[in-house]
């Protein structure tokens, strides 16, 4: 039959046969095409290449999760005896992963403050494997001057590896700053419509190689229904950041103006502490804010329980807003000492910009910050 589809098929096969043993033993040594899913599959391998082709890089590697990604290229990347030194403010899952669980495989990993180059600098002075990066950081969208610590570590033979997902492909390159492995939850913006759980790690032929290795036997491969609605996200994927990078910039400016508001952290602000670094190394300024209320705990769960459009939700990144009060969820973890450390209070709010009327998030806002 003539004609081809547009759009990829979704290949459900979890093996694939072969029309003789020759053929087999070929794609067993050499990768040469498909065996077994959890190898590799059509749809994945398809979603891979269009995350790689997006970075820039020769290969991507897909996951089930944001977190079988980051752990699985890390454990690939990372030997005995080795060194992890990583940002303090990295996602939960992250931390807990680099700090409770590698120093059991007698891995040393060590936690330094994102703005402190000088201990960075000495830290890996010490010894380093790999260095973790992620910015902005999350919930206070602090963005890392990350272009001297990579070359500080590849002075010292190490793999730098950057989680770059609240930034997602449109507002942040990797490549351009010699990342060697960027990581994506793509649960948030790649796949942008709140229904999939998945993650890639994006790399050249060698590290993707490598972290293969690990995928297949690890096993926290991509399913190939989630690599097709990856694969759709992406489609729309630039023209969706443009629209929450515009709708954040305007939210971020009313709530600015608010005066029960006493600071937002939006790189985009030139109020922001970070906004050159930010003009610098961003190519826009994305869809995530936070902001403190001039209220107590209570206060502010009253606002969290008056928004109606926006919705009260943990993750980020669809096409819906989103809101939380990172206190109550994605840093419950951690003990009022750490959180105030990490400058985290009981009256902060993240925000997760949708694609939605901006004027209309506004109006939501408006009446919310009404009833405190
Ligand atoms: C959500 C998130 C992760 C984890 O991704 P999952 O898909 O939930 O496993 C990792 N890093 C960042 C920055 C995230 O926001």
């Amino acid at each position: 039959m003539k004609g081809k589809p547009v759009i990829p098929p979704v290949v459900f096969s979890a093996t694939y046969r072969f029309e003789d043993s020759d053929e087999l033993i070929d794609v067993v040594q050499h990768r040469s095409g498909y065996l077994y899913s959890r190898w590799d599959n059509p749809t994945v391998r398809e979603a891979e290449a269009m995350l790689a082709q997006i970075e820039g890089y020769e290969a991507g590697v897909g996951f089930g999760s944001g977190m079988a990604a980051i752990t699985t290229a890390v454990m690939a990347l990372v030997q005995k005896g080795g060194r992890v030194v990583a940002q303090t403010e990295i996602y939960g899952g992250t931390f807990q992963f680099l700090f409770d669980f590698l120093p059991k495989f007698g891995i040393e990993t060590v936690a330094v403050n994102c703005h402190d180059k000088n201990r960075f600098m000495a830290e890996m002075e010490k010894g380093i494997s790999v260095l973790y990066l992620e910015t902005p950081t999350n919930p206070l969208l602090r963005v890392v001057d990350i272009v001297p610590l990579i070359e500080a570590a590849h002075a010292k033979g190490a793999v730098v590896i950057l989680d770059s997902t609240f930034a997602s492909p449109v507002n942040q390159h990797p490549k351009d700053f010699d990342v060697d492995v960027v990581i994506h939850s793509a649960t948030k913006y790649l796949g942008g419509h709140h229904d999939i759980t998945a993650g890639f790690a994006v790399c050249d032929t060698d590290l993707a190689t490598a972290i293969w290795k690990y995928r297949k036997i690890f096993g926290g491969v991509m399913d190939p229904m989630t690599a097709f609605l990856a694969i759709r996200g992406m489609q729309t994927l630039d023209i969706r950041i443009r629209q929450q990078n515009e709708n954040a910039m305007k939210v971020a400016q009313f709530l600015q103006s608010e005066k029960k508001i006493r600071v937002v952290n939006y790189p985009g602000l030139p109020s922001h502490p970070d906004h050159e670094i930010a003009r610098k190394q961003m190519r826009g300024f994305g869809g995530m804010l936070s902001f403190d209320l001039d209220a107590d705990f209570d206060a502010t769960k009253k606002f969290m329980d008056s928004l109606k459009k926006i919705k009260l939700a943990t993750s980020l990144g669809g096409v819906t807003s989103l809101a939380n009060q990172p206190i109550t969820n994605t840093h419950a973890a951690l003990s009022p000492e750490d959180r105030a450390k990490a400058g985290i209070s009981e009256s902060l709010v993240r925000l997760s910009v949708g694609i939605e009327d901006a004027n209309e998030l506004i109006e939501d806002l408006k009446q919310a910050l009404g009833k405190i």
